[in-house]
């Protein structure tokens, strides 16, 4: 399962260049050093080391030279909490020794702490605000946030309107219906996606067509959708995925030609940027979803614009049970309950308060990655747009090795026996039973299939150090096959 205590062992007349390559080996940063008879007399970590040879030390040089003697140790007995309490930032392994000194076993913050592969920011005024709610008895659906986060979101995305909604999936499902989007009608939507996309057009009713995505972008392919186009298209449904913007002037001009509308699904690219405009301001819908594990998050919630303002009142009717803004009770569609609560939207407002300053932390995660694995030879990066601003939301990489399954789920166990979670890339959705009869006889995704069996998400959340993001890297290169670590 995890590495075992011998992987930390040392010889004190063993010499620095010995000591990091048993670092290199266990993945965990640090080694043990022990004297003939096996008693722990030292410790050093990869960081004790790099000063070391700063200073001036050789590599050949003892590493009895540069090892601590001050480390802090726990007899092996001790209880969960005594470790918990010994575990802190710079203190991340301790080793626990027998009564003769020995080092038997290890504790470290990675197995009692796993890495998510997201976690959200919550450290502004989303607190102050939720208790504003609760003071004030605006729990429901109305109250002053629900407005102030549809306005802010609206001004941000640079939209007159903007209406709040449960969730993502509804806010694609109620995009799709104000816009007339039901039975007997076709819509356009890439085989790699989360599931929810296909999910909201078939709740109408409709038909999605599914078609493969472009290697450079992840994201539909506009050949595939220029090919899928029918007399029965009613609309294209481009998904931003991984923050990626889709080839949006191609799909634009298919969608003019074909006279169909455009609903995207910015679930994952909230604030980028397709050639100067906002992801979700390009069709005549747009959007969002601010799950927790979303780039910006209310828990549970979405968000719907459009650039018809009449469509704009259909959806606020349908969101309200369909019934009429000016005559209580009297229903004029069937409508749904979509409406987020004052609560979620207080967070919301606390988070878009925030908006550059999580874009920016998102930055720093990914350049922080970025790093360490950039020219790792088997391990290609996700694309970056070459048109625009690409809010990093998952950091994913493919292996670009032969047998991608298995050494993409071999990587996934080794990485999770390091306290790493990580996720596969969605699968095909024309591969899944309820989605299996959308695709036509004979329709090949190949670069849908190629993406989800090679790719990994990483734990890419908002409390990410460096330091945990070398941890992560360095846990993921030992996983490589051995000849392709550079
Ligand atoms: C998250 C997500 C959704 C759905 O959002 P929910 O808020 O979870 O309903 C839809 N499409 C894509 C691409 C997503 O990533």
């Amino acid at each position: 399962m995890s590495i075992r205590v011998d992987q930390f062992i040392v010889s004190d007349q063993a010499n620095i260049n010995t000591a990091m390559q048993i670092i290199d080996q266990n993945g965990m940063g640090a080694v043990f050093v022990v004297d003939a008879s096996g008693r722990m007399c030292g410790m050093a970590t990869d960081g004790d080391i790099r000063r070391a040879l700063l200073q001036g030390h050789d590599l050949t040089g003892p590493i009895r030279q540069v090892m601590r003697t001050d480390y802090v140790s726990l007899p092996h007995t001790a209880t969960q909490e005594e470790v918990l309490n010994c575990l802190s930032d710079p203190i991340k392994i301790i080793p626990l020794l027998d009564t003769a000194g020995r080092p038997v076993n290890y504790a470290c913050y990675h197995r009692y702490h796993e890495f998510q592969v997201m976690e959200p920011s919550l450290d502004g005024k989303e607190l102050i605000y939720l208790t504003e709610c609760i003071m004030k008895n605006w729990i429901s659906s109305q109250g002053g946030f629900v407005t102030r986060f549809e306005k802010r979101f609206a001004e941000f995305i640079g939209m007159e309107e903007a209406f709040a909604v449960s969730n993502g999936t509804v806010a694609l499902h109620l995009a799709l219906t104000a816009l007339g989007i039901g039975a007997g009608n076709e819509v356009i939507v890439p085989d790699l996606t989360f599931a929810a996309s296909v999910n909201a057009i078939l709740y109408t009713g409709a038909t999605p067509v599914l078609v493969d995505v472009c290697p450079d972008t992840w994201t539909m392919d506009p050949g595939a959708v220029a090919r899928a186009i029918t007399p029965k298209t009613k609309a294209i449904m481009p998904v931003h995925l991984y923050g990626h913007p889709c080839h949006m002037d191609e799909i634009r001009a298919i969608a003019a030609d074909a006279g169909c509308l455009i609903v995207e699904d910015c679930a994952e690219s909230l604030g980028s940027e397709y050639k100067g405009a906002k992801t979700g301001s390009l069709g005549d819908a747009g959007c969002f979803s601010f799950f927790g594990n979303k780039v910006l998050t209310t828990g549970e919630g979405g968000m719907v614009v459009f650039k018809d303002r009449e469509a704009g009142k259909r959806a606020r009717i349908l969101r309200d049970h369909g019934m009429s803004p000016a005559r209580r009770y009297w229903h004029e569609y069937v409508g749904f309950n979509y409406r987020l609560t004052n609560l979620q939207a207080a967070v919301g407002v606390a988070q878009m308060e925030r908006i550059g300053k999580l874009f920016n932390m998102r930055d720093t995660i990914f350049a922080e990655y970025d790093q360490h694995l950039k020219g790792i030879e088997g391990i290609e990066l996700l694309p970056r747009s070459p048109w625009g601003r690409h809010v990093p939301w998952l950091y994913c990489i493919l292996l670009s090795d032969i047998d991608h399954r298995s050494t993409r789920d071999e990587m996934i166990a080794h990485l999770k026996s390091h306290g790493i979670q990580t996720r596969p890339l969605f699968y095909p959705i024309h591969e899944m039973p309820p989605y299996r009869h959308l695709s036509p006889p004979g329709a090949r995704y190949p670069v849908s299939e190629r993406l989800s069996y090679s790719g990994i998400s990483l734990p890419s959340g908002y409390s990410l150090t460096a330091s945990d993001i070398r941890y992560i890297c360095s846990a993921l290169k030992q996983s490589l096959p051995s000849t392709l670590i550079v």
